[in-house]
Formats: C-alpha cells, sequence, structure tokens
C-alpha cells in the first residue's frame, strides 16, 4: 500500500515556513554560544539547565531505537502522548469541515482535544466484546475523515484490539489510522510496531507514562513513516520536552533490569487481585486485563465507590459511560494498597 500523508495534511501546514531555532540554525560546536539569549550566570539550581534542550531529542531516540529495534527516524518524541493527539489534530484535520472517528468506550483525550480543535467527533462503538466494528467504521468513514483512533488495550475495558483486525481497518481507511499502545507492555504482546512497514497510514502511539512509571516526566513516543512524522516536527513547538525530562527519561531506559522486575511484579498482583475481586459477592464481573487496571463490574457500584472513598481509596467511576454500566476502573497498586482496597470491599459483604 502505497500511501502520502502530505495529501490529506491541512494547506496551512503544508504551506507553514516551520520556525527555526538557533539550534537549528547552527549545530557545531564553538567556543562561546551567544546565539539563543541563554543565560551564562546560571541559575539558584545546583544542575545546570541553562541551556536549551536538544530539539529532537536525539539521544533519547537512540536508545528507543536500540530498545524496539525502531529506526530513530521513526520515532517522534511529544509532551505526553496528549501533545501527539493534539499534533496529529492540528496537522491533519480542518476546523469546521474534517473529522475523527473514535470508538467509545475509550480514551477521552482524542474528543478533547478534537473539540478544542472544532474538529467533529463521529463515534462508532466497539461491539460487544469491546473490538472495534470494522463494517461500521468503513460506513462512518468518508473524505473528511482524516484520523481513526484505535486503543490497544484499551482504556477503560483492558482489552487488547485484535491486530488482524487493525491491519483490515488500516487498509480500507484513507486517513491515519493511530494506534495508541499505552499500555502495550502489561499485555505481553508486541503490539502493532512489527506491522508498521506494511501500513504507512498507521501511527502506533506508547508513553512512559504506564510501564514504565514516568508519568510525571511527560514523554509520550509517535512511531509511524518520516514522512507522517516530518508534519508533527514542523508544528510542534521547537523545545517541546524539557531537558530534565529528557534526562531522567534516559536515566530511566538505562535501566531495563529494574524496569522488567517491576512490571512482572505487577503482571503478578493484577492476576491476585482479579481473582480476589472475582470472589466477592458485591462483584458481578471483572473484565480480562491486558492492562494495569480492572474494569470491574458491581451489582452496586455507587456504594462500592462511595465506601471505597469514605475509607480513602480512590478508584475511576465509570459507570455512566454506555457499555461500562455499574463499572469502576480500578488501577493496580503495590500488594499493601490492593490488600487495603480488598479489606474495605470484604467488610462490606
Ligand atoms: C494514560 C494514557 C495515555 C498516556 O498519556 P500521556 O500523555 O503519555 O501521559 C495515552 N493513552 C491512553 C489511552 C491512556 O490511558
Amino acid at each position: 500500500m502505497s500511501f502520502d500523508p502530505n495529501t490529506i495534511a491541512r494547506k496551512s501546514v503544508l504551506n507553514l515556513k516551520a520556525y527555526s531555532s538557533a539550534r537549528d540554525e547552527f549545530q557545531g560546536t564553538a567556543r562561546v554560544f551567544l546565539d539563543a539569549n541563554e543565560n551564562a550566570y546560571g541559575s539558584p539550581l545546583v544542575d545546570d539547565f541553562s541551556r536549551y534542550p536538544d530539539p529532537v531529542q536525539n539521544e533519547l531516540r537512540f536508545r528507543i531505537s536500540e530498545l524496539l529495534s525502531v529506526d530513530s527516524e521513526n520515532i517522534f518524541v511529544g509532551n505526553g502522548s496528549d501533545e501527539i493527539i493534539d499534533l496529529l489534530i492540528r496537522v491533519f484535520c480542518e476546523p469546521e469541515q474534517d473529522s475523527i472517528l473514535v470508538c467509545p468506550p475509550t480514551y477521552g483525550m482524542y474528543k478533547v482535544s478534537a473539540a478544542t480543535s472544532a474538529v467533529e467527533i463521529v463515534e462508532v462503538p466497539l461491539n460487544k466484546d469491546f473490538q472495534p466494528n470494522r463494517n461500521a467504521l468503513k460506513k462512518a468513514a468518508n473524505e473528511g475523515t482524516k484520523l481513526l483512533f484505535l486503543c490497544s488495550p484499551n482504556n477503560p475495558t483492558g482489552n487488547l484490539v485484535n491486530s488482524d483486525l487493525i491491519s483490515q481497518i488500516a487498509e480500507e481507511f484513507n486517513g491515519i489510522v493511530v494506534v495508541d499502545e499505552a499500555y502495550i507492555e502489561f499485555s505481553g504482546t508486541n503490539g502493532f510496531l512489527n506491522r508498521l512497514v506494511q501500513h504507512p497510514n498507521v501511527l502506533v502511539m506508547r508513553t512512559l507514562s504506564k510501564a514504565w512509571g514516568l508519568a510525571g516526566l511527560r514523554i509520550g513516543l509517535g512511531f509511524a513513516s518520516e514522512e507522517l512524522l516530518g508534519l508533527l516536527r514542523k508544528i510542534k513547538p521547537p523545545y517541546n520536552v524539557s531537558e530534565a525530562a529528557q534526562q531522567l527519561a534516559l536515566n530511566a531506559l538505562m535501566n531495563f533490569d529494574e524496569y522488567v522486575e517491576n512490571l512482572d511484579l505487577l503482571i503478578k498482583e493484577r492476576e491476585r487481585l482479579s481473582t480476589e475481586l472475582s470472589r466477592l459477592t458485591l462483584v458481578e464481573e471483572v473484565f480480562p486485563s491486558d492492562a494495569n487496571f480492572l474494569l470491574t463490574r458491581f451489582r452496586d457500584s455507587q456504594v462500592v465507590f462511595n465506601t471505597l472513598r469514605d475509607n480513602g481509596v480512590i478508584v475511576r467511576d465509570r459507570s455512566r459511560i454506555p457499555g461500562c454500566e455499574r463499572c469502576l476502573r480500578i488501577t493496580v497498586g503495590t500488594e499493601k494498597e490492593n490488600d487495603t482496597l480488598l479489606e474495605v470491599l470484604e467488610k462490606m459483604q
């Protein structure tokens, strides 16, 4: 399949002359840098953050390239996945004219970002088994449908989307398919990354916020063709990822063994928590999870939510979302945190 993202990008983005920063204009070494209005007198901090960060995050991208066996040219680093979602919408969707497709129940930021840019949101609900409805998506798409968001594992349902189904949907869709894999590491599968070469209209999104435990650093990752990522780079703020975040993320990514240890522990706890929750009579169903949370249907979710809250345990109420009636989304905590949750629930029986 051949696909040129430039053919569906907004005219204003294609015509735009990208901002050229001081570091874009001079990249070599020199004795003295007096070109970026940085403050050579330093700051009241011990660590030196007086220089602007690398606008293209080379070190970070090289390390990610090494870890995931993806060319660094096919990696984009964003200020969280949320920035990547927003950039995609602003590159491809003409306000008051184009639309995006989303498959609820799913992550809320796709809609918020689209609405902020005055881009229409077309909803094609997931099937009963929480897989996307391929035929309905095909019917819902038209010329102005620029982006289709799939979330795998999906938030808040916790299930993986079938990779063959993603391939089929991508082949039938004329815009960009965004596969949000924020939770993929918890699934024990490789996700869609190794199929990317066959699908030039797909962007896989990942993050360091979940499995890597770095939500506070705000590092989101986009994987796609150079052409597609070039469009995102063209409109991104030049220094979108701070020097502190780049350094700390790199340190973490160098410590792969500890990451694997934590991941294994968390997955074991997820399975234990799921088993324990299933045993409770106030629980109707614990949905299978490939993520770090358990969507759980209760007989009376409101009473459970309030009792948990009154005992200092906060979970996410998803009961008002169609398809998630009487459901709470419970993040897998430490063994002790999960025990606290289970104790409160057991006392309610
Ligand atoms: C948590 C989450 C993200 C991560 O967002 P960041 O901005 O990278 O922290 C992305 N997608 C989904 C579905 C999520 O649940």
